[in-house]
């Protein structure tokens, strides 16, 4: 990274006062891997703490080509002509694999991107969290910092991300649509049982009848399916972000699901369960990386004799512990 950050304290003071530029450089920071930046980011996340919490988390999925991106900039500008300010977090699962990007080879968003009161920001994918960056969590902290009350963190649905991103979010949405026959297998059966709304989207032209009465089928489906938001009862509906149908309804029931959650105690008790959950899994990460780092050489024989079947990976694991419990009684 070249970029040279100004001192944190500035830093801080550019997010609450809303400064774009400085929120962006923020977020870079607590990207960042180098060394150097890992105590000036945790001051940042400490001083920006306080002045956090204050926004409607809502984590949204769908397969490639369900129309996220159409949705977000529909769904964002109608909120910022509310007068509302909307953060995006786009979270791109294969910007680390090295391969082509599904969400950063074409331009997105492109109008929202243009409005004053929004800000989008592609989430780089870690290694943690089954694709979704420890660091998303720290981004979405600083966008409400900064002033943000809607932020919503975006994934492909074709991976781990759905449940990393529940667990950072406050509502979770499925953008799906109606396909080639198996319209409910399109997504995996555990992410609609993560779903506080399912969404079908191009509800318009000749698909409107299809689409409409693939919401009632995933309404009657969720009937069934066990919440995951305890006292709420999941929505289906259709809409079209082309045509800007439906959106309204989805904030509607957004603003619904906040208001019974809160009157009902789970709102709170599930951002306080992931705050919870967030330092757990950041110790498991600290710990992965000090025994890894600690440990580089003797695992890099060990992958070698287990690749090639000169030992069982149970036998390569004991190895490994007894010799690092004898490393640590030395
Ligand atoms: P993403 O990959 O999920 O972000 O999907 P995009 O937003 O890029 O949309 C994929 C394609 O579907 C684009 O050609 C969009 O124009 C189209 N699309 C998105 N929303 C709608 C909609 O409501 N109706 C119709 N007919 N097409 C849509």
């Amino acid at each position: 990274m070249t970029q040279d950050f100004m001192d944190t304290k500035s830093l801080v003071k550019g997010v609450l006062a809303g400064d774009r530029v400085l929120l962006a450089r923020a977020i870079t920071l607590v990207e960042s891997h180098a060394r150097k930046h890992v105590l000036p980011a945790r001051e940042l996340i400490q001083h920006i703490l306080p002045h956090s919490g204050g926004s409607i988390r809502i984590g949204l999925t769908g397969v490639p080509g369900a129309g996220k991106s159409t949705f977000i900039e529909a769904f964002g500008k109608m909120l910022c002509q509310q007068g509302r300010r909307v953060a995006v977090l786009a979270v791109d699962p294969s910007s680390s694999v090295g391969g082509g990007s599904i969400l950063g080879d074409k331009t997105r968003m492109e109008t929202l991107c243009r409005e004053e009161n929004a800000f989008i920001r592609p989430s780089p994918s870690g290694d943690n969290l089954g694709g979704v960056a420890t660091s998303t969590r720290e981004s979405l902290l600083i966008c409400e910092a900064a002033g943000y009350d809607v932020v919503i963190v975006e994934t492909v649905g074709v991976g781990q991300n759905e449940t990393a991103v529940r667990t950072m979010t406050d509502f979770f949405l499925l953008l799906q649509i109606v396909g080639g026959g198996d319209d409910l297998q399109r997504i995996k059966k555990g992410v609609v049982e993560l779903a506080d709304a399912i969404v079908v989207n191009k509800a318009d032209g000749s698909n409107k009848d299809r689409a409409q009465r693939a919401a009632m089928d995933y309404a009657r489906m969720l009937q069934i399916v066990q919440p995951f938001t305890p006292g709420w009862k999941p929505q289906a509906i259709a809409c079209s972000a082309l045509e800007n149908e439906g959106i309204a309804q989805v904030w509607e029931i957004i603003c619904t699901f906040r208001e019974q959650m809160t009157a009902s105690g789970v709102f709170h008790q599930r951002r306080s369960k992931q705050n919870v959950d967030w330092f757990h899994s950041r110790v498991r990460q600290a710990v992965m990386q000090r025994f890894n780092s600690e440990n580089a050489q003797h695992i890099r024989q060990l992958e070698m004799k287990v690749g090639r079947g000169e030992l069982s990976v149970s036998a390569a694991v004991d190895q490994l512990m007894v010799d690092k419990d004898q490393r640590s009684i030395e």
